[in-house]
C-alpha cells in the first residue's frame, strides 16, 4: 500500500528500525542520596570520633520538630554529655555591619593556626530577629574557616521561639564539644533578646564595637555592654585607627560607671581590625587571661554550674508551654476562651486559670 514515509521523494521521513532502548536502569549509577540512618550507639561512636558529617546529622536530629527525631536526639545527647564540657565557650555580639563574621574568620584561623585548637561556631538567631536566611545561613560569610577542617560551622536553628532556638544551640555545644572541639563560639547579632541566651551559655561574653558610627552607643543597650567580659572595637585600620582608639577610650570610661562584676573580672576594651589581621593575638591574650582568671578563684566553675541550673528551669518551662500548646484539648478550648475573653464575658485572668486547670487534671 502506497504510504508517504515510503516514497523516495519524502526519504528523510523514513521510518528507520530504532536502536534498542537502554535499560532504564544504569548499573553504575549508585545512590548517594539516601542518608544512612545510624543507630544512636553509632551516632555516639562517630561524634566521639570527631566525624563531622555525623556530628552535622545529629545536630539536624536535635533541629528537627519531629517527635521520633526528639528521642533519638535526646539519646545521642545523654551520650555525649560525660564527654563534654571541656572546651572555652565564647559569646560573640555586635550590630550588623560591625564586622563579626570577618572577626570570627580572623580570631578563629589565629587560633587555629597559631594553637592548634579545633573551633565550633555555631549562632543564635531567631527569624524574628532579622530577615530570612541571614546570619551564617552564607557560609561564604567565613570565608576561610569555611575551608578549614579544624572548623565547624553550623548555622543557626532557624525556627522556633528564642527559647527553642536557644535550647538546641546549647545541646549542638555539647555534641561538638563531644566530637573533640575545644573552641566554641556562639555569634548573635546585638540587636535583641538572643545576647541574654547566648551570655547564659558561655564563658566569655565578647562585644564588637565600630569606631565613629555617630552615636558611641550605637544602639547597644546598657545591658549588653553590661555582659560583656570584653569590649573590641574593630576596623582599628587606616584613616580609622585614631578614631578608634578614641572610641575604645570613651568605652573605658563608660565601663568605670558600671557595678564590679561577680567574677571579679575589669572587662578589658581593645582596639583591632579583623580584615587586616592586627590585634588579634592581644583579644585571644584577653580571653585566655579571664579564662585563667576565672579558673583560679573559681568563678569559672560557678558560672557553668549556675548556668547548668538555669537551663533546667529553662527546659521546663520550654517543655511545659510546649505540650500544653500542643494538647489537642487545650488547642480547642482555648479558642472558645479567647472569644469569652474578648466578649468580656470572663476575665484573661479567669480564663488561664480554667485552662491551666484543666490541662492539669486531663
Ligand atoms: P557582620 O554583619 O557583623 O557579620 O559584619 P561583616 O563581617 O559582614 O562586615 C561588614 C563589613 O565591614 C564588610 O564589608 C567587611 O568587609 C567590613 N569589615 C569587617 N572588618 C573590617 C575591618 O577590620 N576593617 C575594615 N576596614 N572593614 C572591615
Amino acid at each position: 500500500m502506497y504510504h508517504p514515509e515510503n516514497d523516495p521523494q519524502f526519504a528523510g521521513l523514513a521510518v528507520n528500525r530504532g536502536v534498542e532502548k537502554l535499560p532504564a536502569v544504569n548499573p553504575y549509577f549508585k545512590k548517594t542520596k539516601t542518608r544512612r540512618v545510624y543507630t544512636p550507639a553509632e551516632y555516639v561512636e562517630g561524634i566521639l570520633q570527631g566525624n563531622v558529617t555525623i556530628l552535622s546529622q545529629a545536630v539536624t536530629l536535635l533541629e528537627s520538630n519531629k517527635s521520633e527525631h526528639q528521642q533519638l536526639a535526646q539519646q545521642i545527647i545523654e551520650k555525649c554529655l560525660p564527654h563534654a564540657g571541656n572546651s572555652i565557650r565564647i559569646g560573640i555580639t555586635g550590630v550588623p555591619g560591625a564586622g563579626k563574621s570577618t572577626s570570627i574568620d580572623a580570631f578563629g584561623m589565629y587560633l587555629i593556626k597559631t594553637h592548634q585548637k579545633k573551633l565550633a561556631v555555631l549562632a543564635i538567631d531567631p527569624s524574628s530577629e532579622r530577615s530570612k536566611g541571614s546570619i551564617l545561613g552564607d557560609k561564604t560569610r567565613m570565608e576561610e574557616l569555611s575551608r578549614e577542617p579544624h572548623a565547624f560551622i553550623r548555622p543557626s536553628p532557624s525556627v522556633g521561639s528564642l527559647g527553642g532556638v536557644a535550647r538546641k544551640t546549647r545541646e549542638t555545644i555539647i555534641l561538638c564539644e563531644a566530637a573533640g572541639f575545644d573552641t566554641v563560639f556562639v555569634e548573635t547579632v546585638g540587636v535583641g533578646q538572643s545576647e541574654t541566651a547566648v551570655h547564659s551559655m558561655v564563658d566569655f561574653f565578647l562585644l564588637i564595637q565600630l569606631a565613629g558610627a555617630g552615636d558611641e552607643l550605637q544602639g547597644i543597650k546598657r545591658g549588653i555592654m553590661e555582659m560583656a567580659d570584653g569590649i573590641v572595637v574593630n576596623k582599628a585600620d587606616g584613616n580609622n585607627i585614631d578614631k578608634a582608639k578614641l572610641a575604645a577610650a570613651q568605652y573605658r570610661n563608660a565601663l568605670h560607671l558600671f557595678p564590679p562584676s561577680d567574677s571579679g573580672w575589669t572587662p578589658k576594651v581593645l582596639t583591632y581590625s579583623g580584615y587586616h589581621k592586627t590585634g588579634i593575638r592581644e583579644v585571644w591574650e584577653m580571653i585566655f587571661d579571664y579564662i585563667a582568671f576565672t579558673r583560679q578563684n573559681g568563678y569559672f566553675q560557678h558560672k557553668r554550674n549556675s548556668q547548668s541550673k538555669f537551663w533546667m528551669y529553662e527546659s521546663i518551662n520550654e517543655q511545659l508551654k510546649s505540650r500544653f500548646y500542643n494538647n489537642p484539648v487545650i488547642v480547642k478550648e482555648l479558642l472558645e476562651k479567647e472569644r469569652q475573653v474578648l466578649h468580656s464575658e470572663i476575665s484573661s485572668f479567669v480564663a488561664a486559670k480554667l485552662m491551666l486547670d484543666r490541662y492539669f487534671n486531663l
